[in-house]
């Protein structure tokens, strides 16, 4: 599976778009994260890799900003093991190891981008 970040403008929140391009393209998208305000939205959806192409085209020709999503990535050389990404993580995607260093879970993350702000020292990035 890829995970595809869709961007909607304030114009596009108000038709069902992510509705037509799953029945026109008879392709189901299992959304991981949304996140609607009046301005905009933002929604992170699954595809299955075949798909991608044709998923990312129906939406950009309604205008809709697609990207495939990179994974979540740790530089062990910065993290002091603090726990802040830890104790914020909603899903509960980071562990420690013995030795205290951090462990992604990197399948589930939702990339909700909390444990990158919190992060001190700017080791995760997205
Ligand atoms: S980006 Fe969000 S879901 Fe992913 S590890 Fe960080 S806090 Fe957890
Ligand atoms: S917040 Fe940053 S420094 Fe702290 S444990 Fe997580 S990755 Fe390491």
């Amino acid at each position: 599976m890829t995970r595809l970040l869709l961007q909607f403008s304030k114009q596009q929140i108000t038709f069902p778009i992510t509705s037509q391009v799953i029945l026109e393209q008879g392709v189901l998208l299992n959304i991981l994260r949304a996140h609607v305000e009046p301005t905009f939205g933002e929604i992170l959806v699954e595809v299955p890799q075949e798909y991608v192409n044709r998923i990312v085209n129906a939406f950009q020709k309604r205008g809709v900003k697609a990207t495939v999503q990179r994974r979540l990535e740790v530089d062990n050389n910065r993290c002091i093991s603090c726990g802040a990404c830890y104790s914020l993580c909603p899903i509960s995607v980071i562990s420690f190891e013995e030795d205290y260093s951090i462990v992604f879970e990197g399948e589930k993350c939702i990339a909700c981008g909390l444990c990158i702000d919190a992060c001190p020292t700017q080791a995760l990035h997205i």
